[in-house]
This record gives C-alpha cells, sequence and structure tokens, in this order.
C-alpha cells in the first residue's frame, strides 16, 4: 500500500494508495505523459530482442554526449551486443556508493533451432525452441515477425528483421480447427499445446519441378532455400551459427477509448529499460555515481555470459574504480552502493483476481511497485531487502511526491518468481525489487498504463541523483 507524504501536523494514520492519474492530473504534467508515452510507444516498435535494445542504447547513449573509451566521465560498454552498461560519474567519489538501475532486456519468444527447415504437405516450416516462459497457446495463429542475425563463415553477420513493414510478408504458428480439436480440448492445458508442434510457416511455393522430382517431396523447403540465399546470401548450413527470434510482429499500440493503456510486446522488462535510460539522460550532474546496466537472459534464469550472474559487471566495476577513484577498494565501493532491480510486477487481474492477495497485490495506474523480497513458498529464493533501505526509497520518494505501491507476487504458497536482485545483493549493496505493473505479462500483447509509466520514469529520475 502506498504511503501518504506525511503532514506535519496531524500525520495520516492510515494508509491509502495514491492513483498515478490524479498525482499527475495537471495538464503540464499530462503532456508530459503523453510525450513520454509516444517515444516509448516508438522505442518499443523498434526494439523486440536484446540485441535491438542494446543497438537502441549505444546510439542514445552517443547521442548524449556518453563515450566508448569505458572510464569517461560518461561512458558506456556493451558485452556481445547483448548485455550493457552506462556509467556516469558523480560529484561524490565512487568509495561514497554509486546508484545503479539494472534491467533485463531479454524477452520471452520463440527462437529457431538450428536445423530448422523441413517440408511436410506441401508446407515449408521451421522448427523452433521457446525462450522463456511463454503460455504456448497463445503464440497460435497470429502474425509474426523474424528477428536476428545470421554468422557467416567468413565473419560477415547478417541482420534479420522480417514482418515489421507491412510491404512484408509475415510468419505464423498455425492452429487447429474447433472441429478437430475434439480430443485436444479435453487435455490439461499443459500436455494440450506440443512444444514440438510450435513450428512456424515459411511458405508454400514449390520450386519448379525437375524431372527427377517432379511429385516428390522437398521443393517447396527448396524454393525456400533459393529465396533465403538471394535475400541474404545464406545457405542452410548458416543457420547452425543464427540467432533468429520469432516475435510478435507489429508496432505497439495505444489500447481503450481514452488510450491510456499502451499495448505491445515486451514492456517485461523494456519499460524498466527505457524509463531507467530516459531517466540517466535528463541527469547531468549527479550527486553519486550513476549506472544503469541492461541485461540479456533474465528469462532463462541469468546465465551464460551476458545473464547478470556472469561477471561482466564485476569486470566493469574494477575498471570504473581504475578509472575514477585507484586508491578505492572494490568491494567498499559495492558494499556502499545502493540498487534498484528494475523489472515489471504483475498488475491485479480484472478477471482473474482470486491469484492475487489483493491487499499486497499491485494496482495499475498506481505507480511503480516495491516487492520488498521475492522468492516463492516461505520466501525461498528470495533477495529480501532490509526495512532500512526501503524507508530510505520510502523518504526519497515521498519527497519527491512520485506515487508508489508496495506489493508481492501472489497470494502465498501459489505465485512468485526471481528476478537478477539476488544477483546483486550477493556484493552486499542495498538492492530492492521495483517496477511498474503489467498486465498480460508474458503474452505476446502486454499492457501497461500511462501514467505508472511516467510515474516510473520519475522515481528513476529521484533515485539516480539521490
Ligand atoms: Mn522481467
Ligand atoms: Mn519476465
Amino acid at each position: 500500500m502506498v504511503q501518504k507524504k506525511a503532514v506535519k501536523a496531524a500525520p495520516e494514520l492510515e494508509s491509502k494508495p495514491r492513483s498515478a492519474w490524479d498525482v499527475y492530473a495537471d495538464a503540464k504534467h499530462r503532456t508530459a505523459m503523453d510525450r513520454l508515452a509516444r517515444e516509448y510507444m516508438a522505442f518499443l516498435t523498434a526494439c523486440k530482442t536484446e540485441r535491438e535494445t542494446v543497438n537502441w542504447t549505444r546510439a542514445l547513449a552517443l547521442k548524449n554526449g556518453f563515450s566508448e573509451k569505458f572510464g569517461a566521465k560518461a561512458c558506456f560498454r556493451d558485452m556481445r551486443g547483448k548485455t550493457i552498461l552506462l556509467a556516469r560519474k558523480g560529484r561524490r567519489p565512487l568509495s561514497e556508493g554509486f546508484r545503479l538501475a539494472g534491467a533485463h532486456c531479454d524477452t520471452p519468444r520463440i527462437d529457431l533451432k538450428q536445423h530448422p527447415l523441413y517440408e511436410e504437405v506441401q508446407v515449408a516450416l521451421a522448427k523452433t525452441h521457446y525462450y522463456g516462459g511463454i503460455r504456448k497457446h497463445q503464440w497460435l495463429a497470429r502474425e509474426l515477425a523474424l528477428h536476428g542475425v545470421i554468422a557467416l563463415k567468413s565473419g560477415k553477420v547478417v541482420d534479420v528483421t522480417l514482418g515489421e513493414d507491412p510491404a512484408e510478408p509475415v510468419f505464423t504458428i498455425a492452429d487447429l480447427l474447433p472441429h478437430l480439436a475434439q480430443k485436444q480440448s479435453e487435455q490439461k492445458l499443459s500436455e494440450a499445446f506440443d512444444a514440438e508442434k510450435l513450428n512456424i510457416v515459411l511458405g508454400h511455393e514449390p520450386a519448379k519441378a525437375e524431372k527427377k522430382d517432379e511429385n516428390g517431396k522437398g521443393r517447396v523447403k527448396k524454393a525456400i532455400l533459393a529465396l533465403l540465399h538471394k535475400r541474404y546470401g545464406i545457405v542452410e548450413d548458416d543457420f547452425y551459427s543464427a540467432e533468429l527470434a520469432a516475435v510478435p510482429a507489429g508496432p505497439a499500440r495505444s489500447v481503450g477509448l481514452d488510450g491510456s493503456i499502451i499495448g505491445g510486446y515486451g514492456h517485461d522488462d523494456r519499460i524498466c529499460c527505457f524509463t531507467a535510460l530516459s531517466a540517466l539522460m535528463d541527469a547531468k550532474t549527479p550527486e553519486h555515481a550513476q549506472i544503469v546496466i541492461l541485461w540479456d537472459k533474465e528469462e532463462i534464469g541469468s546465465d551464460g555470459s551476458t545473464g547478470a550472474k556472469s561477471l561482466f559487471f564485476e569486470y566493469c566495476l574494477q575498471d570504473l574504480v581504475e578509472a575514477w577513484e585507484p586508491k578505492a577498494r572494490l568491494r567498499s565501493v559495492l558494499m556502499s552502493a545502493k540498487a534498484l532491480s528494475a523489472d515489471v510486477h504483475a498488475a491485479i487481474d480484472p478477471d482473474y483476481q482470486d491469484v492475487h492477495e489483493k491487499m499486497n497485490a499491485s494496482l495499475f495506474g498506481y505507480g511503480p511497485t516495491f516487492c520488498k523480497f521475492t522468492g516463492h513458498r516461505g520466501k525461498y529464493m528470495a533477495n529480501d531487502a532490509h526495512a532500512e533501505y526501503v524507508g530510505w526509497l520510502r523518504r526519497i520518494l515521498d519527497d519527491a511526491g512520485v506515487p508508489w505501491q508496495m506489493a508481492e507476487l501472489g497470494k502465498v504458497d501459489q505465485g512468485g518468481g526471481g528476478t537478477v536482485a539476488k544477483y546483486l545483493a550477493k556484493y552486499g549493496m542495498d538492492v530492492i525489487d521495483f517496477g511498474p505493473p503489467v498486465l498480460s505479462m508474458h503474452s505476446p500483447f502486454e499492457l501497461a498504463s500511462k501514467a505508472d509509466l511516467y510515474a516510473t520514469k520519475l522515481a528513476f529520475e529521484v533515485f539516480l541523483k539521490s
């Protein structure tokens, strides 16, 4: 629940949530809110993979005077084009702590396998292996675009974005017709949709018949290979070194008669990437050093060289200490840091309110949500932020008049989930989960409130300049 700003004479005794719409009711805020929403929707439309998000971030950083020379006053470094860290020196030395916002830029999706291409009953298809926590049925019978890269043996890397321009074709996974789904409709949801049936339709027109294969199989696949070679200069073996993902095709959209909601793919967690970056770009001369990091691989457990369990962050910090304050000890710098593990929270779903414990759930439009602890079933695997840090955060946000809320994910013994918070907590820094509420999380079309987007950006500003 939101703590109302204390009135000196008579403190508000009872906790009263504050709607971000009410807090930002005046015209000046609404104009700024609409502008931010437009910028965000353009970002969300352009960035559907971690690589695209990192490329976008590099361009933004360069435009705002950040240097690729790591150790400069404002600088950035990326890791394999999938994870990126931006840093800005503060007035105070690093050893007095830095402010860190860490978000993730990967999103659940449908990846192509390394041997993807085949043909069945006159249709060419691509085999897939999904990435992250998807509800498989949500990805059927809808328009998909292909995004990614194909690395050739020559060292050349071919960028692929196909299905976003309305002039281009899209892709799709065909679903079973209700007439023949009798047996499937009686199965459990977890068993009804087979991952090996999430195959993407690539085409149907056969290559011109040659005498020897006139009625034979394989002509459709052959035609697809010819098209791919013509368009990208690739052969079938090149899929071995490709990272291609099917993602929902099309732009982010306004939702509702009042346009108060933003619908799109990947609010989780690109809404935190965008708001943290916007706040960082606007904070020119900070008190403490500021760091924003966007991680890859959060949706599959943060492993790997570009995930939050890697040493990339630590290596960057070592280099910053060397450049900015060589006498400081890395461990003291890390232990005096304050961090927000920036990730979206589940808003109470109007149709499934019973999965939430409503006193401790996040309300759409009531601002970004703190989650003191994550984990599941008795707080296992949780980062549990200490009370003193929460008290400090309450003060800085309340003093700035930014609405926020406190919640946990789902009912006890029912909900749960993890974020990157615990990988930061191991350094001894203050860290808590924080981010706006989202509806339809992990679906191809997630929903976020415009008011929450705006409040989250302002909250990051307050935190980064503290
Ligand atoms: Mn997330
Ligand atoms: Mn997620």
